[in-house]
């Protein structure tokens, strides 16, 4: 019971974001599935390739890949993509990973029940120079230039889940049942961090992105809110008061921060 508790309420008069974002990642991805179930046309497809409301949606990371494994974009993929890019350069790069990743949401389940098992010192967490993610980008492009078709959507589990939750069950849910169980035993977020090629793309968007958390000189720097973050270098690197590129706006630290002194800053009101 105090596990879900943790899960769902705030500390007293904290606003509990992850219930929102939990509602924005649920309601996106039922609407996929409501969509093909009842022929709706109103946000048809999967996270890699959809049509919402007519208009087509791409991921920018799959897109990077058609073109260099087919050398040329369909005009439908350019519009979906810029789409895409217009839409998180404005909510925030990796808003994607905390309010629409049905994998984010699995993950981050899966590293609630990791963090428990190393308190109890049931399991030890492995740690790894997040930087390697770099690498992996460009070891999946290259695949793609190489094997000439999209390797990585093979095991991407973003891709996987997305297809599970509007088609149903496939075998392909195997590798994100692996991914899970390595995040539970042995690395915290292992997927999120150090591999994934979507959020490390979302994540060059966020570096220029008119959403992004910012903190005030209320901050003692006492490190509560690096505890709760995916991508704790965000708050451990920066310098300055704005948290720029992988910070995924889930807003942890904003909830854990008992200075109130870490929050969103909304640069489309100076735009306006
Ligand atoms: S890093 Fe990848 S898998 Fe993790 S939440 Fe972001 S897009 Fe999803
Ligand atoms: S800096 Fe804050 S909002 Fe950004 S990912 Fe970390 S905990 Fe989430």
């Amino acid at each position: 019971m105090s596990f879900l508790k943790s899960f769902t309420v705030a500390k007293k008069g904290r606003i509990n974001i992850r219930i929102y974002r939990w509602m924005s990642l649920f309601c996106i991805n039922f609407l996929f599935f409501l969509s093909y179930r009842f022929d709706l046309q109103l946000l048809e497809g999967t996270l890699s390739g959809s049509r919402f409301l007519g208009f087509h949606l791409i991921d920018p990371f799959i897109s990077i890949q058609m073109f260099l494994a087919h050398y040329n974009l369909h005009i439908n993929l350019i519009i979906g993509t810029l789409t895409i890019l217009v839409f998180y350069f404005i909510v925030g790069g990796r808003a994607f990973c905390s309010w629409v990743c049905p994998y984010g949401f699995l993950s981050e389940i899966g590293e609630k029940i990791h963090t428990v098992l190393v308190k109890k010192k049931i399991v030890q967490s492995h740690e790894f120079n997040y930087k390697i993610k770099y690498l992996f980008w460009i070891f999946f492009l290259f695949l793609a230039f190489f094997a000439g078709y999209l390797v990585f959507e093979i095991i991407n589990p973003v891709g996987i889940l997305s297809r599970a939750i509007v088609y149903g069950w496939s075998f392909a849910l195997i590798i994100v049942a692996v991914l899970f169980l390595i995040e539970l035993f042995f690395v915290r977020r292992f997927w999120c961090r150090y591999i994934c090629p979507l959020g490390t793309t979302y994540g060059f968007l966020g570096r220029i992105s008119l959403v992004k958390m910012k903190r005030n000189s209320e901050c003692n720097h006492c490190g509560e809110c690096s505890k709760v973050c995916l991508v704790p270098h965000v708050l451990s690197e920066s310098k300055k008061e704005a948290i720029s590129g992988d910070c995924t706006l889930c807003g942890r630290c904003m909830e854990v921060c008992h200075k109130n002194a870490i929050g969103f800053d909304i640069k489309i009101k100076e735009l306006i």
